[in-house]
């Protein structure tokens, strides 16, 4: 049945402390593209190399979904629109743009909004960089992944390592100061110079951030395959934390603030805890607030609800076509086996476990009490105890956050905080 007569974020189903569930703050927007042009070795998202011939029906369905989505939640406040895939830069600069007119018809967007475009170095050009730009597109998010050409080579990159510099040199020439670099760590046979290299060649480029990720092997994957057959070695978990540590030392002394696990932003002038350049959209995740997500198998969280759309490109267009979406949420092309409803306690957990992930910011107990209408001791008292004795969470006034020791041990702690 249609969504138009829903008219809120509030939500029937679960208890959370009302008061912050019926005034939520800012929606995070998230846009899958599910389009490569080639396959990397290490990747399991939900993203095809031979889809090509859909990619202008995908742009109307998706428009569509994002005009259904804001319809049905009476055009909410958002703050943030993400492009993320696959490759964003493998649809022309006017999809996208076309993508962020319709969102700014039907969500209350921010003049302030962040809108990151994920990139791949191989697919931008100086031209779609300044159309994009000036479809208000005003951060970037480079795929480099790594500086040194064979690394790139062994991963299925589709780009060099000059490529990327260039990418960063014509992205600011369009006008974007606002840059990321994801790069890789943790590579199987990568030597720890090999990791200061590809490093010291990003801060080179000076980016006003920079997403430094282990390398996971994901089940399925070529990678695994390829280990599984004894044809290259696993990645070696003792060079991944000798080179995340040095990464820690190197990063700071550079003028980067970690404010997450994996996450540093150039300092500015009067940043707080969170550092002013640190991922907008990327907090609304950690701060476990709501967020919709638009495309083939795009996560969403609203109304206490997790869940996810079909994954396949054509089901997905299809289902938007439809024009039928469920009661209670605004997910035309929902997959009902994703429904997800976060109870209480789950919420609780996932609080702690994301919030954690903030190395500064941490968990505050006075914004935890105001969302849960529990205290921060009542519900997780002993195991907080026990963590602080062990030297691996610390308080910071209010907040509560994890120790150096704490942030090289992570797994631990936020295994902690599980759900029984
Ligand atoms: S470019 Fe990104 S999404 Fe595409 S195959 Fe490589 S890792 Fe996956």
């Amino acid at each position: 049945m249609p969504i138009s007569d829903t008219a809120s974020l509030q939500s029937n189903n679960v208890s959370y402390a009302p008061a912050w569930e019926a005034h939520p703050p800012p929606l995070g927007i998230y846009i899958h593209i599910p389009f490569c042009a080639a396959r990397c070795i290490y990747c399991d998202f939900n993203t095809y190399i031979d889809l090509d011939h859909l990619k202008t029906g995908y742009v109307d369905a998706a428009q569509r979904e994002i005009e259904m989505v804001g319809g049905a939640l009476n055009r909410p406040p958002a703050q943030t629109i993400f492009f993320g895939g696959g490759t964003p830069t493998a649809l022309a600069p006017e999809h996208l743009a076309r993508l962020i007119d319709a969102c700014r018809r039907v969500f209350d967007l921010s003049p302030t909004a962040e809108i990151t475009v994920e990139a791949n170095p191989g697919s931008v050009s100086a031209e779609g960089l300044r159309a994009l730009r000036a479809a208000g597109v005003n951060r970037l998010s480079f795929g480099v992944q790594s500086f040194d050409d064979a690394t790139l080579r062994f991963l299925g990159r589709i780009h060099s390592a000059d490529e990327a510099r260039q990418a960063v040199d014509e992205a600011r020439r369009a006008g974007f100061d606002n840059i990321n670099l994801d790069l890789i760590y943790g590579l199987p046979r990568q030597s720890l110079a090999e990791w200061q290299a590809t490093l010291e060649a990003a801060l080179a480029l000076e980016p006003a951030h920079l997403s430094l990720y282990a390398l996971i092997v994901e089940p399925g994957t070529p990678l695994q395959r390829s280990i599984e057959r004894g044809d290259i070695p696993p990645p070696d978990d003792d060079e991944a934390a000798a080179q995340y540590e040095w990464t820690l030392e190197r990063l700071a002394r550079a003028g980067y603030t970690q404010y997450e696990i994996s996450n540093w932003a150039l300092a500015q002038p009067g940043d707080d805890r969170t550092p002013r350049l640190a991922s907008q959209h990327n907090l609304i995740y950690w701060r476990n607030q709501f967020y919709v997500g638009i495309g083939a198998g795009a996560h969403s969280y609203v109304r206490g609800v997790r869940y996810a759309n079909v994954r396949h490109p054509q089901t997905y267009m299809r289902a938007v076509m439809r024009e039928q979406t469920p009661d209670d949420l605004p997910a035309p092309a929902l997959d009902p086996a994703t429904r997800d409803p976060i109870d209480v306690a789950l919420a609780q957990s996932e609080q702690m476990m994301l919030g954690l992930r903030l190395v500064r910011e941490g968990v505050s107990a006075a914004q935890f009490a105001q969302r849960f209408g529990a205290t921060l001791e009542a519900r997780f008292g002993a195991t907080i105890d026990a963590l602080l004795a062990r030297g691996l969470l610390m308080w910071d006034g209010d907040r509560l956050h994890l120790t150096r020791r704490g942030l090289l041990l992570a797994n631990q702690v936020m295994a902690a905080f599980l759900p029984d």
